[in-house]
């Protein structure tokens, strides 16, 4: 079956067609790890992850490429403010590199809480200096670059298609047009190597053929993508926030070194909102997965969440969407606890409801085939589970896009029931059989009160914990 992306590159919905046959090449840009990665940042790793599982579901086998930034990210995507790296270590009183190992260290465990699949490699730009200088030199020789007293430029009026992925008119954004360059030819023009300040020693410097400095931003992504992924690779994804800047650079450079696509599908997420505004590290609104948990939301909950909204729409935060999301997905463990095995279900069930089964495998893949439509797929699946119109054995397979673990949450062990509670549902089942239905209304409301969902069954009462 065809799977349909949205690329934006083109801005349009196409099928998807790898450079190797059944094999993906993806890269994702990572966080900049000078602080912990919020709420927001891991949706754009959610929805990377959800990319990831389709492409797994249909066959494929990924190869997927994260960078880590450890370097360069300005506080200003222009090229101008502090390092970020440095900045956090300004803030915390420890180096730039004990707060690039830290902030690493905690996102990968964000990532394993979410049931993010990790990447094939993870790769932090210190460790490929040498790599992204020869590229500047690449470019260098081409022609595309240009010095200036704090570092190396790109000059972005030596492409014809400059800001083709954002759409950029670019005359409006050439020097000159009311807006400040300062050294550089085009304000669109970004640094592809910045020069350490005169009289000040980074604590990230290195020595290049134009003196000792540091990589821009961009630089780094283009190299690594490269150097694990090949020239072209299949996709690339980040968060919208990357169109104008990041991406458009990465692409103007990479095409002008080598003369070919950098990757043949661009895909974005949308931005997680904190009122009307992106949630954004730099601002003091953001939450991060640890204050989720200290409210007792597991990072799932957040998860599912997330799957209820298409990645190219945006999602305002809210504390009750998350208290909702919490409920929907102890529900949805508790329903699929219901659920038959397949041996089982094969044999108890209907002809039509075997076909019925069929029909919504073909469906689920449908939905998730379609740029990834996983708030249609969970519906279904919910439908199908409460409806218990699929085995167990279906549902684990539905779980290997949507990652929510439904496996180790059904073989988990019940705790047994408090005696209190124990003797309780005894009396009812008494007052049941002695058909006492005022005694058993009373103790339905009784074990409602202490936390209990209560079910009338062939064997007695049932309970779920609310
Ligand atoms: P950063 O660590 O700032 O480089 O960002 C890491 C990733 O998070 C990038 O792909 C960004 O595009 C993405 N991102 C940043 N803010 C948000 C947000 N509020 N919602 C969704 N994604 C975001
Ligand atoms: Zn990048």
């Amino acid at each position: 079956m065809s799977i349909y992306l949205f690329n934006s590159m083109g801005r349009r919905l196409e099928e998807f067609k790898s450079l190797k046959k059944n094999k993906v090449s993806l890269y994702t840009c990572g966080p900049t790890v000078y602080n912990y990665a919020h709420i927001g940042n891991l949706r754009t790793y959610i929805f990377e992850d959800i990319l990831k599982r389709v492409l797994s579901y249909n066959g494929y086998k990924v190869k997927h490429v994260m960078n880590i930034t450890d370097v360069g990210h300005l506080t200003d995507d222009a090229d101008d403010g502090e390092d970020k790296m440095e900045k956090g270590s300004n803030r915390e009183g420890k180096t730039a590199w004990e707060i690039a190992d830290f902030y690493t260290h905690e996102f990968r465990a964000d990532m394993a809480d979410l049931n993010i699949i990790p990447p094939y490699i993870y790769c932090r730009a210190t460790d490929h200096i040498p790599e992204q200088i020869k590229l500047i030199k690449k470019l260098e020789k081409k022609g595309f670059t240009y010095t200036t007293s704090d570092g190396v430029y790109f000059d972005t009026s030596k492409l014809k298609d400059y800001g083709k992925l954002a759409n950029l008119q670019n005359q409006d954004l050439r020097a000159g047009v009311r807006i400040d360059v300062g050294d550089k030819k085009n304000s669109t023009d970004f640094a592809l190597w910045k020069l350490s300040p005169k009289l000040q020693k980074r604590q990230m410097e290195w020595k290049s053929p134009w003196g000792v400095g540091f990589p821009g931003w961009h630089i780094e992504c283009s190299a690594m993508a490269t150097k694990y992924l090949g020239q072209p690779f299949d996709i690339h994804c980040g968060g919208v926030d990357h169109i104008p800047v990041h991406h458009t650079n990465e692409i103007a450079q990479s095409e002008a070194a080598f003369d070919k696509p950098l990757s043949n599908y661009w895909m974005h997420g949308e931005f997680l909102l904190m009122g009307s505004d992106k949630m954004a590290k730099s601002g003091d609104n953001f939450v991060t997965l640890r204050t989720l948990k200290e409210k007792g939301i597991s990072p799932l909950a957040y998860r599912f969440l997330l799957l209820q909204t298409h990645y190219r729409k945006q999602l305002a935060f809210s504390w009750e969407a998350l208290e909702a999301g919490k409920s929907g997905l102890s529900h949805l463990y508790q329903a699929s606890k219901k659920l038959l095995k397949k041996e089982e279900f094969l044999k108890s069930a209907t002809k039509e409801k075997i076909e019925g089964e069929k029909n919504i495998i073909e469906t689920f893949r449908k939905n998730i085939n379609d740029d990834l439509n996983i708030s249609g797929a969970l519906g279904l699946v919910w439908e199908a589970v409460k409806s218990n119109s699929i085995s167990i054995d279906t549902l684990l397979k539905f779980d290997e896009v949507l990652g929510l673990n439904i496996k180790n949450e059904i073989n988990k062990k019940e705790a047994p029931l408090p005696t209190e509670i124990q003797s309780l549902i005894t009396k009812r089942d008494e007052a049941r059989i002695n058909k006492d239905w005022a005694q058993s209304d009373q103790l339905r409301q009784q074990l409602e009160a202490l936390g209990y969902q209560v079910e009338d069954s062939k064997e007695g009462t049932k309970l779920t914990k609310k």
